[in-house]
């Protein structure tokens, strides 16, 4: 039970959602697809058809050693067992059914790679916090909206799991447009965390100065981003 909590594991169980995730995520003979959370390997085969390569990390080990026997005939496969956050490992798509309680830290560590596209499915709330606007917006809502594009695939009802997570999914796409330094996020996270400041004593807290009243919210993500690089630098 706790492990499961922890992981994050809600294994999908529709072929039908899992045959759109690979078609949505445009592989070809050319691409290393990096997978996070082989799980059940439901999605391990429809990948392993389409890409030059597949590397996929499951964390838990006796996931990790079923994929390994039942998946043993797939010369272009690559499994590994770890933190799948944690790998070195270069790759072109990136595909995860993430575990929600991640969501936010794998997002800012995609980020900072340098992938062509990816396919993620994160919970319905949190894809909801990545597109809002204004006032709204968190800090991984600007890191992600400036390194991406980001399209809504599908919605995943919460009955396509087993078990089923407390609410629904959605499968978005990621298009990168520029990668984010580690300092970049994190400059960007503690701007936010005094949102409700105006600029000048924003600048202040990082012992700089700016004349200027208008507050974060007020500024686009692009205008976040730059006082972000202002301050680091
Ligand atoms: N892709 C599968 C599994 C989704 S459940 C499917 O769609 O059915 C999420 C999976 O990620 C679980 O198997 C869980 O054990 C694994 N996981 C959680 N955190 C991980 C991490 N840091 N690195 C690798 N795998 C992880």
């Amino acid at each position: 039970m706790r492990k499961r909590q922890r992981l994050g594991q809600h294994f999908l169980i529709s072929q039908t959602v899992a045959k759109k995730i690979a078609e949505a995520a445009r592989i070809t003979k050319k691409d290393v697809v990096l997978e996070i959370g082989t799980g059940r390997g439901i999605l391990v085969p429809l990948l392993c058809e389409k890409a030059k390569k597949v590397i996929s990390i499951e964390a838990d080990s006796v996931l990790y050693q079923d994929a390994k026997k039942r998946f043993s005939g797939i010369a272009n496969l690559a499994l590994r067992n770890g933190d799948g956050f944690k790998t070195d490992e270069k790759f072109s798509i990136f595909v995860s059914n993430l575990p929600y309680s991640k969501s936010r830290k794998a997002m800012e560590w995609l980020i900072q790679k340098k992938f062509s596209g990816a396919i993620v499915m994160v919970q319905k709330e949190f894809y909801e916090k990545l597109v809002a606007k204004g006032k709204n917006r968190k800090a991984i809502s600007v890191l992600v909206n400036y390194s991406s594009e980001i399209e809504k695939i599908i919605n995943v009802k919460k009955t396509n799991f087993n078990p089923p997570p407390k609410v629904d999914s959605v499968v978005l796409q990621l298009k990168r447009k520029k990668t984010i330094s580690k300092e970049l996020v994190q400059t960007t996270n503690k701007l936010f965390s005094y949102k409700r400041k105006n600029l000048k004593n924003i600048f202040k807290q990082f012992g700089k100065k700016i004349e200027s009243d208008k507050r974060l919210e007020e500024l686009s993500s692009e205008e976040i981003i730059n006082i972000a690089k202002q301050v680091l630098r």
